[in-house]
């Protein structure tokens, strides 16, 4: 995580700030200067703004009107690799030549300051806000420490430091994750009672090469069925995983229980799938049961893909198909457009089909955006469509991350957030499904507003 440094002269809230921050008491606060001896380092998350904070309390002499050489020199190792100083004066004290030392000092260092003007609860500090701007180091954040007050006014002046350092780092850790080939796919395939879903399975297994025992699927207790694939569009041998479901089991009678069983054993299944497919059947169209397993696969933010079965047999293939992809759409609000594939169990027929879209559905739920072009699609986004103004005010929206993928998630930074309407969020979700190519996988959108 990016390090940030605070600075300042004895007694002026730095450890105070540093515990407001960090969120514990984790040091002695006392008004007498030096009461903290030791260098403490602890995690911050502000708002969603993650970095580390150095505490140099304690490390000043008792002389506090020199900045004394000891001060000097371990803050001086401080800074070294910081991502920025965070330099506090006592708004109520003014400035004294300590202060204006330390600044003159800070503005020859290359690392980014954050003048705070500190114990300016209320209109105290004013005066000294205001006196703060002869230091030369640009607009001074007036906050209190010990109140919590002007924290959303110190995340703004941090976030154009830290937040660019911290994607960063996560788009790192990323690209580590990224060389190491996914495993197999994890693979579910539910539906209701006769959609085929047994014969499906045994299909798969016929055709595929096993990788555990041939039984392991179908029996009673077993939890998955380990073989692979042939992808004859890439040529290539891909390892699945497909995860237990009713289907797999032996059944003796089929009875309305099991409808509801259907409903139970696909959230079973959601558990540990990363695609699932929805087996619907033909000869019967898209039913009530069959949104509900559809909604509940979205909602636990798995990839999902509709297969219609029984293809063989169906009538009117081509009114059938848009029939269901009507419902469909009518019926997921949240995600249009999810993959169809039209196949048969019993022939073998749109299988291949049916794994290529589930390893692509994959990808994209796996998929990253690097934050510089997610921020030009969002400024377009924005300026094509601006926010509303709900009662004279502005919603602001100023910065989008990728949080995280499996599914993508997205966290928006800005204010009055709360006041967004369900339309615009839409509005940006459908935006990145088609400029962004996340299709039909589930997008989890958060907006964070800096409040105290
Ligand atoms: P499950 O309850 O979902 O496991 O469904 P089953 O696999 O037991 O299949 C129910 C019925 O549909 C059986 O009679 C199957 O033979 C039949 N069936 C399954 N797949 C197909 C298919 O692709 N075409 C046709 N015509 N019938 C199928």
């Amino acid at each position: 995580l990016p390090q940030v440094v605070i600075i300042g002269r004895p007694n002026v809230g730095k450890s105070t700030l540093f515990n407001r921050l960090v969120g514990k008491k984790l040091a002695l606060v006392d008004d007498q200067p030096g009461v903290t001896r030791d260098r403490r380092i602890g995690d911050v998350d502000l708002l969603g703004l993650r970095f580390k904070i150095v505490d140099t309390a304690g490390w000043e002499d008792e002389d506090a009107e020199t900045l004394p050489g000891r001060m000097r020199a371990q803050t001086e190792a401080a800074l070294v690799g910081a991502a920025a100083a965070m330099f506090v004066i006592d708004s109520r004290a003014g400035l004294t030549p300590l202060d204006e030392e330390i600044g003159r000092w800070l503005q020859r260092s290359s690392v980014p300051v954050i003048l705070i003007a500190n114990k300016a609860e209320g209109k105290a500090g004013d005066s000294g806000i205001f006196e703060a701007y002869s230091l030369g180091l640009g607009e001074p954040v007036g906050l209190s420490a010990e109140h919590g007050e002007g924290m959303a006014d110190l995340f703004d002046a941090l976030l154009p430091i830290i937040e660019p350092l911290q994607v960063e780092e996560e788009v790192v850790e990323y690209g580590e994750d990224e060389d190491r080939p996914l495993g197999p796919i994890q693979l579910a395939i539910v539906g209701r009672p006769n959609a085929g879903k047994s014969t499906l399975i045994n299909q798969l297994l016929q055709e595929n090469r096993l990788l555990t025992g041939p039984e392991a699927g179908i029996t009673r207790d077993s939890i998955a069925v380990d073989w692979v694939w042939h992808d004859p569009k890439l040529g290539e041998d891909r390892p699945v995983r497909l995860i237990d479901t009713a289907g797999m089991r032996k059944r003796a009678k089929v009875t309305d229980k099991l409808e509801k069983l259907a409903v139970a054993d696909a959230r079973h299944a959601v558990d540990f799938a990363e695609v699932v497919v929805l087996l619907l059947d033909a000869t019967k169209g898209l039913e009530h049961q069959d949104l509900k397993i559809a909604a509940h696969v979205i909602e636990e933010g798995r990839a999902l893909i509709v297969a219609i079965n029984k293809w063989d047999v169906a009538e009117d293939p081509s009114g059938l198909f848009n029939g269901i992809r009507h419902a469909l759409d009518e019926g997921l609000a949240q995600v249009k457009g999810v993959p169809m594939v039209a196949v048969s169990a019993r022939t073998g027929k749109g299988l291949d089909a049916l794994l290529s879209a589930a390893f692509e559905t994959r990808d994209i739920w796996n998929k990253r955006v690097a934050t510089a072009a997610l921020n030009r699609w969002f400024d377009d986004a924005l300026s094509a469509n601006p926010p509303p103004a709900p009662g004279g005010k502005r919603i602001k929206l100023r910065y989008i991350t990728q949080a995280g993928v499996r599914p993508p998630r997205f966290v928006i930074f800005g204010t009055r957030l709360d006041d967004l309407p369900e339309s615009y969020r839409r509005y940006l979700v459908n935006g990145m499904r088609r400029d962004l190519g996340f299709g039909a996988v589930p997008v989890r959108l958060m907006l964070r507003s800096p409040k105290n």
